[in-house]
């Protein structure tokens, strides 16, 4: 069985980056009958920002990737990196012992300095490297000067030579980075009042401890590995496979580039949730990001098929929202209309209170304002693609929203004069029959528009065009802008059925 985790730091929204690394992380777990855990990476305390914790707990539940274990049913925690403070202090002390750490005094000026000289002498060890100054101080020394309370920080004493290394990785088979040597920091400055670790320390320690038997994590860490599985050998530690997920990309003009929390929003994951993306659609989409072969199969396999790793791409996939909408759009066509309804009410509730009320005021007719957009004339029309649309869509059976037609100008389009616009629409209101049957509806329209000079069909209009306004067509299209705003909605005669005879008059009226 396999145990994996995800890491995030609560420094503000979560990267959907991260989301799709902690979904294949979920997944590969769960494919094994394994425990995937969330541990909270908070030992940045500078960038902490507060009440992150709801927003992850929110996300998590969003995305589908909550933990299988935490601190109330699992037996590794705590979960959280700033409550495990002794345990990282334990094994700092296990270095120091060995000799494998030691305290470090350069201030911020002095390390400037060193790697100054060190660009001018193209040295390309850094003062990380294993010629720092502290690296060399006599144990006794540096005991009196932390006596003295002098400020420092722990590194960890690196072996072996700079060069090329070598790995195993769970995605990218062998792979080749630079070994670069260097006396990280392993332990925060003891000015801090808390003495945190550096992710370094934290990941090898946690996932030891945690039960971890495969990390996966993102592309951005590939260059630490050499570090780390050395970290691991001076703990003590078995190493533990590495699985790196290549970045989420995205195009910019012709080239690729990382999707960026500061410059697209889709890089952020309250994106998804503010437009109001059905959670398969997002988990679909991503799914088949991960594994290409998901990308072409029904929603029911892409949402349902394992993802594997072996078929995870090495250069970073491409997030495209057209490609998403369009999934999205697939998998809202085959929702009910009750569902949505559900859905877009939870979704309304958190983001749009207008919408909210709107939908319990007319919770009961929904369903039908939604089938009759959904099927028209034997057709299923795909416009609904995410909650954030339903206003726009369907705002025109609410009375309360809808943007009357105000005059003759607004209702009328390219080459039907307002006169004939006006004359057309008040002989409609008068002679207007809100038959039950479509037929007798439509026969009644017919009447009317012959009445006001409109040619029943092409054929007709073609035979005089001087003697006709303009054809059916046209006095159909004046009759939906002024009753639905749209000049494609759905059958209008359903339209005039459900939002009911009064109403259908008004809109009518306000134009005249
Ligand atoms: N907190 C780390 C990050 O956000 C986690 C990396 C890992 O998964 O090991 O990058």
């Amino acid at each position: 069985a396999l145990v994996t985790r995800f890491g995030p730091s609560p420094t503000g929204f979560l990267h959907i980056g991260g989301v799709y690394t902690a979904m294949i992380s979920k997944n590969i777990a769960l494919q094994s009958d394994g425990a995937y855990f969330v541990r909270i990476e908070d030992t940045d305390k500078k960038r902490e920002v507060a009440g992150v914790q709801e927003h992850f707990d929110e996300a998590f539940a969003y995305f589908d990737i909550a933990p299988t274990e935490d601190d109330s049913n699992g037996h590794y925690g705590p979960y959280k990196q700033s409550s495990r403070q002794d345990l990282y202090l334990s094994f700092v002390k296990q270095l120091l012992q060995k000799e494998r750490a030691y305290p470090c005094f350069c201030s911020e000026h002095d390390l400037q300095e060193k790697s100054d000289e060190q660009r001018r002498e193209k040295v390309d060890t850094g003062y990380y490297g294993r010629w720092a100054t502290c690296r060399s101080l006599d144990p006794a020394e540096a005991e009196r000067r932390i006596a003295n309370g002098e400020e420092y920080v722990i590194r960890f004493r690196c072996e072996g030579e700079p060069g090329p290394f070598v790995f195993e990785d769970k995605i990218r088979g062998k792979t080749k980075v630079k070994n670069n040597i260097n006396d990280v920091v392993i332990l925060k400055s003891s000015a801090n009042a808390e003495r945190l670790p550096t992710y370094h320390l934290a990941h090898a320690v946690d996932d030891h401890l945690m039960r971890v038997n495969l990390v996966i994590r993102g592309e951005e860490w590939l260059a630490s590995v050499p570090l780390h599985l050395q970290l691991f050998d001076a703990l003590g530690f078995e190493p533990i496979p590495y699985a790196h997920i290549a970045p989420l990309m995205k195009m910019d003009g012709k080239s690729r580039r990382k999707l960026s929390k500061r410059k697209d929003p889709e890089a952020s994951v309250e994106f998804y949730m503010q437009q109001g993306y059905p959670t398969t659609a997002v988990l679909s989409y991503l799914r088949g990001l991960a594994n290409s072969k998901l990308a072409n199969t029904t929603v029911e396999e892409s949402l349902s098929l394992p993802i594997l790793l072996e078929d995870c791409q090495v250069s970073g996939a491409l997030v495209d929202l057209v490609k998403l909408n369009d999934v999205s759009a697939n998998i809202v066509a085959t929702m009910s209309a009750v569902d949505i309804r559900e859905q877009v009410y939870a979704w309304a509730k958190q983001f749009d209170s207008e919408l909210e009320s709107l939908m319990s005021k007319h919770w009961d007719a929904i369903p039908s304002f939604i089938d009759a957009d959904r099927f028209n004339n034997g057709r299923t029309r795909k416009d609904l693609t995410k909650w954030s649309d339903f206003t726009a869509l369907y705002g025109f059976f609410f009375n309360e929203v809808f943007a009357y037609c105000e005059s003759a100008e607004d209702a009328r389009f390219d080459g039907v004069p307002a006169e004939v616009v006006s004359n057309f629409l008040s002989l409609y209101k008068e002679g207007y029959t809100h038959a039950e049957l479509n037929e007798d509806w439509f026969e009644n329209l017919k009447a009317i528009a012959k009445e006001a000079g409109f040619a029943m069909n092409n054929k007709e209009y073609k035979q005089a065009p001087e003697r006709f306004h303009g054809t059916m067509k046209e006095a159909s299209l004046i009759l939906r802008i002024v009753i639905t705003g749209r000049n494609n909605s759905p059958s209008l005669h359903e339209v005039c059925q459900l939002i009911g005879k009064d109403e259908v008059l008004k809109r009518i009226a306000k134009v005249l």
